[in-house]
């Protein structure tokens, strides 16, 4: 395959994982503003095995834990899904150096501290001293704050925005380290809280809201007797992608394109994805593939805003027990992907006649929510 001449801006992960795997294939610089990577710490490190898998040696020398089982509470009720390593645990940090490491060994030429001033559609690289470097194609991942690739014209106030909180707490008693919970509760508006345990005595416990989410409601909303070793945060996107993340031979990926699970917020699966796209070297193809992405991530808008806009709690906890009732949770409980949201409608539908009576029940009981539940579900079949 002929080389390219690529550049990419920004270290956080999409970057690191762009320069890391593209640097097998082609000549690569990369640009960081800050000195060091990985830093500050934020997030949570909840990724799929097959993100994990895909990201190679650097994850899995990352890895914390594994999760056998997720179980989402609303209320009085939950639902369980159970796989083998349906979900893992990252060390962020650690994956950020390592990624860094890896593609400097991979001769990747690091220009770090470097702030970039601009990227123009040539596939030019700007800095503030006023010079500029030619590439082949540039990958802008400057994250949400970035104003490269605001320039580039990427519209970044459509994203929405929930301010996510971690607590790092030693327990004063073991736990089961195989299973994660995710909580609705009006504590977490328009999202949700989650306890991740790490090891039998220690656990993360977190969540997200529109409005400000204080460390005090999460402790004693969610119950937990331990010593807070530390807390951290920062802003998690919700989607919308960016429609078209790309200008000329310059290409926006990761937080600065919105490209996140619209459900969690989850970041890591979407630049893994993005990034497979550029091993190809035809630019074309690099355009028509993301746009793929940006069309599953839409798909599963839907599925997210189900949760996070039209059911409050009450009415999660509703349909939690229909769902189970009529054997749907079961159905997917097994069948569930930690990352492809949008099939959770087309499984659900597998069962068409035990769909059909739960979404009957479920529409006596909440005529308004049932409505756009349906109406939403509706959306993804036809996506
Ligand atoms: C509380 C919380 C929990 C989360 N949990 C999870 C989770 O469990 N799983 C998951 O998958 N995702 C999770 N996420 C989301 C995930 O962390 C982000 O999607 C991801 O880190 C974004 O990476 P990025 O590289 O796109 O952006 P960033 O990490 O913001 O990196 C952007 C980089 O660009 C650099 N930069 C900016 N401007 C310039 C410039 N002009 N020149 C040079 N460099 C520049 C910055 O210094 C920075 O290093 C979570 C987020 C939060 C806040």
């Amino acid at each position: 395959m002929e080389t390219l001449k690529l550049a990419v801006v920004g270290g956080g992960f999409a970057g690191l994982y762009a320069a890391y795997r593209l640097s097998e294939t082609h000549e690569v610089t990369l640009y960081e503003e800050d000195d060091i990577v990985g830093r500050p710490k934020h997030c949570t490190g909840l990724v799929s095995r097959w993100t994990m898998e895909k990201i190679g040696p650097p994850a899995l020398n990352s890895l914390e834990n594994s999760f056998n089982k997720i179980t989402f509470i609303a209320e009085s009720s939950r639902v369980e899904f159970e796989r083998d390593s349906i979900a893992v645990k990252l060390d962020r940090i650690g994956l950020e150096q390592r990624l860094l490491n890896e593609a400097k060994k991979n001769g990747v030429t690091v220009r770090m501290p470097y702030r970039v001033s601009s990227v123009t559609p040539k596939g030019e690289v700007l800095s503030f001293n006023g010079t500029k470097h030619q590439f082949d194609a540039v990958i802008v991942a400057d994250g949400l704050a970035g104003m490269v690739s605001s320039s580039l014209g990427i519209n970044k106030y459509n994203y929405r925005r929930i301010l996510g909180v971690n607590i790092d707490v030693k327990l004063n008693h073991g736990m089961n380290t195989d299973e994660f919970k995710i909580i609705f509760s009006d504590i977490f508006k328009g999202f949700f809280g989650w306890i991740v345990p790490t090891s039998p005595d220690k656990l993360i416990v977190g969540g997200g809201s529109i409005g400000l989410v204080r460390i005090q409601d999460i402790i004693s909303g969610i119950n937990i007797h331990g010593e807070i070793r530390d807390r951290y945060g920062g802003i998690i996107l919700t989607g919308p992608p960016a429609r078209k993340p790309y200008r000329g031979l310059a290409f926006v990926i990761g937080d600065a394109a919105g490209l996140t699970k619209p459900f969690t917020g989850g970041g890591l699966y979407p630049s893994v994805k993005v990034v497979d796209c550029f091993s190809s070297k035809s630019l074309d193809y690099w355009q028509r593939c993301l746009d793929g992405i940006v069309r599953e991530l839409r798909s599963q808008l839907h599925i997210a805003r189900i949760f996070q806009e039209d059911l409050s709690p009450g009415s999660i906890a509703d349909l939690f027990d229909v769902a189970k009732k009529h054997g749907i949770s079961e159905i997917l409980s097994h069948k569930l992907d930690y990352d492809r949201h949008e099939e959770l409608v087309s499984l659900a539908f597998s069962r068409k006649v035990e769909t059909l009576k739960a979404g009957v029940e479920y529409l006596f009981k909440h005529p308004v929510s049932g409505l756009s539940l349906l109406r939403r579900m509706l959306f993804v079949l036809v996506t």
